[in-house]
């Protein structure tokens, strides 16, 4: 396995929270709050400028987003880990220089958008979705990047991959079907399962979102010259195809492609043209359905770079034996962790520290605690078990991430404490870290680079790129170019200048 390079400075910075970690013991360290509002391991990371070209080489892991709700935090935006590979050279191109030979967006939670834009990743680069489960923190800027893609850059199909039906049955059904209405007077309007897969899921996002698509669609929105992804090109389970009526070259067609969540090594994308290959297997999370993914990218000189993202999941095996690949070992792997349901429980409260029995809010405390609880049982993997699950995978991984994290000094620094119980050898920095957002992981095959980008709080959206031409949108005048006056009602409007050849106002927009 290679060997980490993490930044010196932070090692340093780090070395100041495990030492203050060990001198609080197990016990209180997760209560003491060195910092609450801060993560200083990642602000000493170095700075990085994200439009840097890829190497030819390399895999880069960007997180997008990396918080657990609720809430989503102005620090964290919600799940969205963006991953590209190798780079193919563009000279005539001086903002880009070029454009990697794949990538993927792997969830997209609510917030993540505006960390994209201000990586500059423009949207036609966002076109393939892997949702790891249809929670909504996986999965509400999904809706952001399709409404607004084509009328940006992405003018062609948005591909998103999910998990067919959970299977889980509808207990109201059955309830009522034995005679009278389920809890609460509910119907048995799903019938015996409900069509919870990504397939449905895209009808009727597709359905739901079409006065915004229509709206937009005096803006070009296709490419004449589209080449469509086959199964075959794209290895995909099954043809892809859109749902609704869009045309499949139209850039508000939605497809998607329907995962069998119960298979282990099942293949999602493998496409021979740019060596990236992803596999996807079961994973324990609030309901049936909740898959990891696993990228495998075969460098132009034959190196394997790999990558796994589970997700929410509670410890399971699935993860264990991916992660140890057949003794051969992963690069990057990238796991949730959930804070203890104390400590979970007192911030939710707005406390900073747990109450102390007698205390007037300590039996509302004891209630969300035990809620708190019923949620990491049935989802999440807590800071011990993420520690056992690393002892169990073997060789360790190049990098573990802890994801899906309420980070700060105070929370990284009890979740450190609790994997060294389990993996004494752990460091920080060299085996482990907690990711946040625009945190940039650069693996080469000897070696893994952490960094921070380096991004502008006021970025606009990043420079559209559009080759080839474009065929006439669906809102157009008698020439064929979109017109902004067909589904409007203009009588009312105020306009720059009177039929008499007096202004009103600028017609340039000053
Ligand atoms: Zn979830
Ligand atoms: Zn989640």
């Amino acid at each position: 396995m290679k060997k980490n390079f993490g930044s010196k400075l932070a090692t340093v910075a780090l070395a100041a929270v495990v030492v203050f970690c060990v001198q609080a013991g197990l016990g209180n360290a997760a209560f003491a709050a060195p910092d609450t509002e801060r993560y200083t391991y990642f602000d000493n990371l170095p700075l990085f400028d994200p439009l840097t070209p890829l190497q030819g080489n390399e895999m880069r892991i960007t997180f997008m987003g990396s918080m657990i709700p609720l809430p989503v935090r102005l620090a964290q935006a919600e799940m969205s880990v963006f991953v590209e590979v190798g780079w193919v050279d563009d000279p005539s191109d001086a903002y880009y220089r070029g454009k990697p030979v794949d990538q993927f967006v792997f969830d997209m939670g609510a917030g993540t958008s505006a960390n994209y834009a201000a990586a500059k990743v423009g949207y036609r680069r966002m076109d393939k979705i892997f949702i790891n489960h249809l929670h909504a923190d996986h999965m509400n800027d999904l809706i952001h990047t399709y409404c607004f893609g084509p009328a940006s850059d992405r003018k062609s199909p948005l591909y998103v991959w999910g998990s067919k039906p959970s299977g889980v049955q509808n207990p109201s059904f059955f309830n009522a079907s034995a005679g009278g209405c389920d809890v609460a007077g509910s119907k048995a309007s799903g019938g015996a399962y409900y069509d919870d897969g990504v397939i449905a899921f895209c009808k009727h996002i597709r359905e739901a979102l079409r006065w915004h698509t229509e709206s937009f669609s005096f803006q070009t929105t296709a490419y004449s010259g589209y080449v469509r992804p086959t199964k075959e090109s794209w290895g995909l389970p099954h043809d892809p195809v859109p749902v609704g009526d869009d045309s499949p070259n139209d850039a508000y067609a939605l497809v998607p492609i329907e995962l069998d969540w119960t298979k282990v090594g099942g293949v999602a994308y493998n496409n021979a043209s740019t060596g990236a290959k992803i596999t996807h297997f079961p994973v324990i999370h609030a309901r049936q359905g909740s898959m990891g993914y696993k990228l495998e990218w075969t460098t132009p000189t034959g190196a394997v770079l790999n990558m796994i993202y589970t997700s929410d999941t509670k410890p399971e095996t699935n993860s264990i034996e991916q992660a140890k690949n057949n003794g051969l070992g992963v690069d990057v792997f990238i796991h949730e962790m959930v804070v203890p349901p104390v400590v979970w429980a007192y911030k939710n409260m707005g406390l900073n520290a747990p109450p102390a029995p007698g205390d007037p809010i300590y039996a509302e405390f004891q209630r969300t605690v035990q809620a708190m609880t019923r949620v990491q049982n049935s989802s999440h993997t807590s800071q011990g078990a993420f520690g056992y699950l690393l002892g169990q995978i073997e060789p360790r991984p190049g990098l573990t991430v802890a994801t899906h994290f309420p980070v700060a000094d105070d929370t990284v620094a009890s979740a450190l404490n609790s994997v060294k119980a389990h993996c004494p050898d752990v460091e920080m920095g060299r085996d482990i870290v907690w990711s946040f957002d625009l945190m940039v992981l650069r693996v080469f095959p000897d070696r893994i680079e952490q960094r921070r980008a380096d991004v502008s709080r006021f970025s606009f959206t990043p420079p559209s790129r559009v080759p080839g031409g474009l065929l006439p949108p669906k809102y157009r005048d008698g020439t064929g170019t979109g017109d902004p006056y067909a589904q409007i009602d203009i009588t009312t409007q105020i306009p720059p200048t009177n039929p008499d050849g007096t202004e009103n106002y600028r017609e340039d927009g000053y």
